[in-house]
């Protein structure tokens, strides 16, 4: 059976995502070869930022304008008046941005990388061309990591139109250019599409839809963390069946292998595990949920990705030491439901994939995608990768533990780890612990410091709005990193705020008066909401919260340098470890 796994738009275009990579790997290693794995996220932009692409699109805009010139209609939408000053102004752009869209894609992929003025530049040139593109589809638009449509892809019925919109969906046209001829040529029997972010759920169901037009008899089935938050509402949204044959819920692997099983033997679908499927026009889930046993899986697979087109000039690869959370308390988090329970890899083994890994893709930068490492693990893990010599530069993601000590963070930054991303979500006492986040200021203060001390860069995330919240208790959040000069001012420093988001699954859920809801609203028409409207009995509505949360937002903004350190982890990752390099090879003034 030709196997075919798909990593569908948009997503951030300078590191290859884990998802299909562990899924290839566990096939392989149970014997079953996958045809191909495509990231098609980086293979369609690719091909966007190219001249030939816009020449192609430089007519259709001269005839969209033209078109619009007749006549109009209406003040906004597709056809309206804004709809043509838009085309107008995209026009107005081209002849300068033509020229400059491959410069900007091949700084990106070399040294002029490293130059802050030239980086920021050209993400701005690769945003604006995406915004020409995008003037084609009005009103959508394509960014660099995401995307934004008139529909909402809360609803399943929006989600249908979406996907058949020839004038407003960018990706039907984008597919059929770039993807279905190279696809027709050498069709698979099965195809897995990963979705894992909002941002790619009409662009994958999308790619779905016109696979099963064109191949009908292509089994597909839609994997990863989005549809995982929606079983209940699977159930009881039978449309999303007409773009895929099923989906597999949490983990993939197991289900995975024995999908193709079914597919080739009896296909007894109900012996697949983490399965929702239809028969007789009945969905059915297969539970319980299977829960991976990590010690058996194999390093993610990267063969056949297109490391070459990423927009870095090195490659990031994210790998992965444990799934779940061992904390799993804080009251906001439905991260948690991903993974069911913490389970995790030998550290001795995951540095043999780390070794592996590094000599077969030819990169020494590593991005561990773990929720959050556990500290006695990590210790062996970086006590192990410091005798071994091995000089790998990663990322993590760590709470602020109280036994994260000053020791534990010098081995780490021996070992490589060049930053470590925190929840720190509030820096108020009270908060701490209503959203039983289980850490202290003192802890957060003394590891804020410390990482500063030896050379770590530190991610904060803030949340903003959590029930009960006070103006003064936000500020305070803010205040704490606005005021930190020392923090803030540390190179490759980032912090992301963010509005609270009262979400399914997570473990304010199961108690919702106790953290001072009153009232919780979906609205009839989203179908596939991944969060609830709410009402609040004390502290600021959500409505004052969002007003904060922008200004928070806005004086944060001004101490922390977004680009490329709040962009993307992967870039930032990059400029840090050039920069400490530069600084061990300056001569010590002792
Ligand atoms: S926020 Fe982080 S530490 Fe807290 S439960 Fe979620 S993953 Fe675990």
């Amino acid at each position: 059976m030709k196997i075919s796994l798909l990593f569908p738009p948009s997503w951030h275009p300078s590191q290859p995502y884990l998802s299909i990579p562990c899924l290839s790997a566990f096939l392989e290693k149970s014997g079953i070869s996958v045809h191909q794995q495509r990231d098609l996220n980086i293979e369609l932009l690719d091909k966007v930022l190219t001249k030939n692409f816009g020449l192609d699109i430089h007519q259709r805009l001269v005839d969209l304008v033209k078109r619009l010139e007749q006549s109009v209609n209406g003040e906004t939408g597709p056809g309206s008046k804004e709809h043509y000053a838009r085309a107008v102004e995209s026009l107005d752009r081209f002849p300068y941005l033509i020229d400059e869209i491959e410069p900007a894609k091949a700084s990106l992929r070399g040294e002029e990388f490293f130059n802050l003025d030239r980086y920021r530049e050209c993400l701005f040139l690769i945003d604006r061309w995406l915004e020409v593109a995008s003037s084609l589809y009005f009103p959508t638009r394509m960014t660099v990591v995401d995307n934004q449509f008139s529909y909402s892809i809360y609803s399943s019925r929006e989600i249908l139109q979406a996907i058949h919109d020839e004038t407003q969906n960018p990706y039907l046209d984008l597919y059929r250019q770039f993807f279905l001829p190279s696809f027709s040529q050498d069709t698979p029997d099965f195809v897995g599409v990963s979705i894992t972010a909002t941002s790619q759920i009409i662009p994958g169901l999308t790619l779905c839809k016109l696979i099963k037009e064109f191949h009908p008899d292509v089994h597909v089935t839609v994997g990863g963390s989005i549809f995982t938050r929606l079983v209940d509402n699977l159930r009881r949204c039978d449309r999303l069946f007409q773009l895929t044959d099923d989906f597999i819920v949490f983990e993939g692997e197991t289900a995975l292998l024995e999908m193709i099983n079914q597919l080739e033997g009896k296909k007894d679908f109900s012996k697949v595990p983490n399965l929702i499927w239809r028969q007789d026009g009945k969905i059915i889930v297969n539970q319980p949920f299977y829960s991976e046993n990590l010690t058996e899986h194999p390093a993610p697979n990267y063969d056949g990705f297109p490391l070459g087109q990423y927009l870095a000039p090195h490659t990031v690869l994210p790998v992965q030491f444990s799934r779940g959370c061992y904390y799993k308390d804080c009251a906001f988090c439905a991260l948690t439901l991903d993974h069911q329970n913490f389970r995790q890899k030998d550290p001795m083994k995951v540095v043999d994939e780390l070794e592996t890994l590094s000599r077969k893709y030819d990169t020494p930068y590593f991005f561990f995608t773990d929720e959050c490492l556990a500290l006695s693990p990590t210790k062996r893990l970086c006590k192990e990768l410091i005798r071994r010599g091995l000089d790998l530069q990663w990322t993590a993601e760590l709470r602020f533990e109280k036994n994260l000590s000053r020791e534990l963070l010098a081995s780490m930054r021996e070992a490589g780890c060049q930053k470590i991303v925190f929840g720190l979500e509030t820096y108020n006492a009270r908060l701490m612990d209503f959203m039983v986040k289980g850490i202290t200021q003192e802890n957060v203060d003394r590891i804020c410091s410390d990482c500063v001390e030896i050379g770590i860069a530190v991610h904060c995330y803030v949340i903003v709005g959590f029930p009960t919240e006070t103006e003064e208790e936000a500020l305070e959040t803010m205040n704490f990193i606005v005021k930190n000069t020392k923090l803030h001012s540390s190179y490759g420093f980032s912090c992301q705020p963010c509005l609270f988001d009262l979400e399914k699954e997570a473990p304010i859920m199961s108690d919702p008066g106790g953290y001072g809801i009153q009232r919780i609203m979906r609205p009839a028409s989203e179908d596939l909401s991944l969060g609830f409207f709410y009402e609040v009995k004390s502290g600021m509505t959500p409505e004052q919260a969002e007003k904060v949360y922008q200004h928070v937002y806005e004086k944060i903004s001004e101490v922390v340098c977004e680009l490329p350190f709040n962009y993307s982890m992967a870039d930032g990752l990059l400029y840090i470890t050039r920069h400490n390099k530069q600084l061990e090879a300056q001569p010590s003034s002792a």
